[in-house]
């Protein structure tokens, strides 16, 4: 295994992509970053490079392989939702949350296992949702007008089954592929929600980036060999009753 690791974070201008990007960067596991967003984004750091990509294009996935040759690690991070009402939910939002979701993940996902497979080694994290795994509760999202979409929720479980089928295949390639289902991050959601959202989390609080962390560093940790096709569910307890 090399001494630097070799590790692709996509999404990684977006609010969790950023906060997985520093500490990955400052980390002593000497990690070389490559920094995938569809936004222009600078780190401006010698250990990172920043790629302007969109992964749902296979060309451009293709050609930004061609320039990879060893990989220890992938976290799948983009994803994007959709809030608006399921009855006026329109075939190309359906289609575009899945697109960046499902078929995003789906290459960056191929492309990397082909590497990995030719050194023998690889650590792939792919992040889901706590509405992944449960329903939303809609009731938290009082006037709003915002709710968490059907299709997201598909997408996401979908990320979880994509992990567990991979984590089966790959495993006597020893690459390790698994999931972090993240509760609801704070950012500026409104007042009444937080307040809802709080109410129902046994923790009393939304979560924030760092709060993830831990659950990226023990999935990439090298000693970790036997942890596969695991869903780690992050939401301070909010999936518990
Ligand atoms: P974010 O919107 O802040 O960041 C997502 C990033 O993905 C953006 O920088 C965006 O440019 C990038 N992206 C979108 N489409 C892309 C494409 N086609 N190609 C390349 N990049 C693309 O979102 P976030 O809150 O940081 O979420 C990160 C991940 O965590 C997502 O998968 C999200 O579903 C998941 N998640 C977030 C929360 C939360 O509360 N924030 C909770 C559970 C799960």
């Amino acid at each position: 295994m090399p001494f630097t690791k070799t590790i692709i974070v996509t999404g990684s201008s977006g609010q969790i992509g950023q906060a997985f990007v520093r500490h990955l960067s400052q980390s002593n596991d000497n990690y070389y970053i490559y920094a995938l967003d569809k936004n222009k984004f600078s780190y401006n750091k010698k250990n990172i490079k920043n790629i302007e990509i969109d992964i749902t294009k296979e060309d451009e996935v293709l050609d930004f392989f061609s320039n990879v040759k060893e990989l220890y690690g992938l976290v799948n991070n983009a994803g994007i939702g959709v809030f608006t009402p399921f009855l006026s939910r329109t075939v190309a939002e359906f289609k575009n949350v899945l697109d960046v979701n499902l078929v995003g993940t789906f290459l960056m996902t191929r492309e990397s296992i082909k590497i990995m497979i030719k050194h023998g080694y690889g650590k792939i994290i792919n992040i889901g949702s706590i509405y992944g795994v449960n329903s939303s509760d809609f009731r938290i999202y009082g006037e709003s007008g915002r709710n968490n979409s059907e299709v997201y929720s598909i997408s996401k479980s979908g990320v979880i089954m994509f992990s567990k089928y991979l984590a089966a295949h790959y495993a006597s390639n020893n690459i390790q592929i698994n999931t972090i289902s993240p509760g609801g991050i704070k950012k500026n959601q409104s007042n009444e929600f937080i307040k809802n959202y709080n109410l129902k989390n046994p923790t009393g609080r939304m979560g924030e980036t760092n709060d993830l962390l831990p659950a990226l560093d023990f999935l990439l940790d090298k000693k970790n060999e036997y942890i596969n096709g695991e869903n780690i569910v992050v939401d301070g307890g909010f999936t518990t009753w």
